[in-house]
């Protein structure tokens, strides 16, 4: 098992590498997130042992049971799933990074707990970019609300956009969509001062990370190619 999650692993990064050098990038610059929603803990501490480092989870019960059973220095975790406000608290608890911003509430809220908490999260706004396909996330509508009240969110550390497109069996026609969050994000930063200029696009998964990392992925959120294809979701 340890064997094959670091074989995968190996390749993966070997990808990521070989896209960003097509792309004239430095593949510094892409994190790798292992998705390892419904695998368990000692699934998890095999890619700890491999050198995974940064983990996605979509369910926040999930996170919390398995989050303490893994040993290891420097592991970040990463909500990658909606997250309901009643959840917020326990989310703050565990999470690193949310990639899941979607509304004007969940930002005032998060905002407040981490206060209380003392902490200061990374956290991205997921873009809902492929017209009722995939059903989460802010429209582009929305975004310049959500965005403002980020600005002013002194506990959470706005970084950047993350989405989720529709699948496609040819990871090509994903591409427009990566694009397009590429551009959404440039279109923000044109209106703030470099020094708060986003940074991070968390987009691409298993099929079609490479095409996001030619668009400009800098967090690619990977699950079946590390772990293999999951039971149930
Ligand atoms: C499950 C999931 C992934 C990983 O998907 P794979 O196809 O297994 O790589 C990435 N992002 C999100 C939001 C997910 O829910």
């Amino acid at each position: 098992m340890t064997e094959d999650i670091r074989t995968r692993l190996d390749r993966v990064q070997e990808r990521i590498h070989r896209a960003a050098v097509r792309a004239g990038r430095n593949a510094h610059e892409i994190t790798l997130i292992a998705v390892s929603k419904t695998f368990d803990a000692a699934t998890v501490q095999s890619a700890v042992d491999a050198g995974a480092r940064d983990f996605g989870e979509n369910r926040v019960q999930e996170a919390l049971t398995k989050a303490p059973l893994v040993r290891g220095d420097h592991i970040r975790w990463h909500l990658i799933g909606h997250l309901q406000s009643n959840k917020a608290r326990a989310a703050l608890e565990i999470f690193d990074v949310i990639h899941s911003i979607d509304s004007l509430s969940l930002v005032e809220r998060l905002d407040r707990i981490s206060g209380e908490l003392g902490k200061r999260p990374v956290v991205l706004v997921q873009v809902d970019l492929g017209q009722e396909a995939t059903k989460t996330g802010a429209t582009e509508g929305e975004l310049p609300e959500i965005v403002e009240a980020l600005g002013h969110a002194a506990h959470l550390d706005f970084r950047g956009l993350m989405t989720l497109p529709p699948f496609f069996e040819d990871a090509e026609e994903a591409r427009g969509y990566f694009r397009r969050l590429r551009e959404i994000r440039e279109g923000i930063n044109h209106a703030r001062t470099s020094e708060h200029h986003l940074t991070e696009l968390s987009m691409g998964m298993s099929h079609d990370f490479e095409v996001a990392i030619e668009e400009g992925a800098t967090m690619v959120r990977v699950g079946t190619a590390i772990f293999g294809e999951r039971v149930k979701h």
